[in-house]
């Protein structure tokens, strides 16, 4: 396969930013607001176990402007009184160089490149520059759009900077479809940047995807179900009050009960010896693969003589009929086999692209 796979140097996050159960919990407001509020909401956390790293954010990526953008270096004083207090690990989003040197002198645990910083290279390379000789964990969040090579490239501009504790935040996209979602989960996306980064610790930020609290919990459970390694959460002491994302926080209690609900998942695995039902189950699915393939080659096979076909009759290579008769027939026989239809409709787009695709090779050949 010619893809350039990335090589990062990683070392493990700090134990203190895991729980019991291995994950990194990440809470606490979307903005500090006051000195009161930001402490009120680190107290009740401290209450929820669950929780390791109390997050704020300090300067505020408006969308708009004339919004409150953020308290600024004052509320590094208030994160500094709730390490001192509770003994969490405090956690803000830095997008330039001044918000890192800032975090840096006050000594903040643990800093994030948010979801509009990742998708801007020269955002994320002045950031490594001025990380450079510290040893601090960071995490990403996804970029805002969907290119997973954004991604991977901030986590290796802040790597070749020296900064080796790194983790990935999901935090879904903004899409056209969003099934009522602020943004597009994409699991893909995570699935891909996992493949290529295998050694990267991925957690989800549910609040943001959500962009509600009603769908908190099972974005949290599908997380775990993913595999992923914790959840950053946004919390406030009186939600309807906040000065940002005010719609998708929840009361450090609504927290605990949401954890409560949580069914954990086994990250780390288990050995699958040969033997195992799962190794057994995962030989057969090998084996349905190779006949897939087969199929998919001899159907190729065939799209190369409709093309030599085609070319000789100067007949154009997409034929809009036979494309709907395509897909509402296999939808059809893909339902009697209790396959979905969007499933079988998303996997016809892709062969028929590559069929489009042979065939414009075929045609465009001089004869
Ligand atoms: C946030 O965490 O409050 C935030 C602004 O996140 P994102 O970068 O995901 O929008
Ligand atoms: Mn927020």
């Amino acid at each position: 396969m010619n893809e350039i796979k990335p090589k990062l140097e990683l070392q493990p996050l700090p134990d203190q930013l895991r729980n019991e159960k291995d994950l990194v919990i990440i809470s606490g407001p979307c903005s500090a607001e006051t000195e009161e509020q930001v402490l009120q909401t680190a107290r009740e956390l401290k209450q929820v176990s669950e929780v390791t790293v109390f997050r704020a954010g300090v300067w505020k990526p408006r969308t708009r402007p004339n919004n409150f953008e953020g308290i600024g270096v004052e509320g590094l004083k208030w994160l500094q009184r709730v390490k001192k207090e509770t003994g969490l690990a405090t956690a803000i989003e830095v997008a330039n160089a001044g918000h890192v040197y800032e975090a840096l002198k006050f000594g903040v645990d643990v800093l994030w490149v948010g979801a509009r910083t990742t998708a801007n290279p020269f955002s994320v390379q002045e950031i490594a520059d001025a990380l450079k000789g510290a040893d601090v964990p960071v995490f990403v969040k996804n970029p805002v759009n969907p290119d997973v090579e954004l991604w991977i490239g901030a986590l290796e501009r802040l790597n070749n900077a020296g900064i080796t504790k790194l983790g990935a935040i999901l935090r879904g996209f903004t899409s056209q479809q969003k099934n009522g979602y602020r943004n597009a989960p994409k699991w893909p996306i995570a699935f891909e940047l996992k493949r290529l980064v295998p050694e990267i610790p991925l957690i989800c930020d549910p609040s943001h995807i959500a962009g509600k609290t009603k769908y908190l919990g099972q974005l949290s459970q599908k997380a775990l179900d993913l595999n992923m390694e914790g959840l950053m959460i946004e919390t406030h002491p009186d939600p309807t009050s906040a000065l940002s994302d005010a719609k998708q926080q929840i009361k450090p209690a609504q927290l605990a009960e949401l954890f409560a609900n949580l069914k954990p998942r086994n990250i780390k695995g288990i050995p699958v010896t040969p033997e195992d039902p799962l190794q057994q189950l995962r030989n057969e699915n090998n084996a349905v693969d190779y006949e897939i393939l087969e199929a998919l080659s001899r159907r190729m096979e065939i799209i190369e003589q409709i093309g030599e076909y085609k070319k000789s009759k100067n007949l154009t290579i997409f034929q809009p009929n036979r494309w709907r008769h395509v897909v509402e027939d296999r939808v059809e026989k893909g339902e009697s086999l209790g396959l979905e239809d969007d499933f079988v409709k998303d996997i016809y787009q892709i062969i028929h692209n590559y069929s489009v695709k042979k065939q414009t090779e075929i045609i465009s050949e001089d004869s």
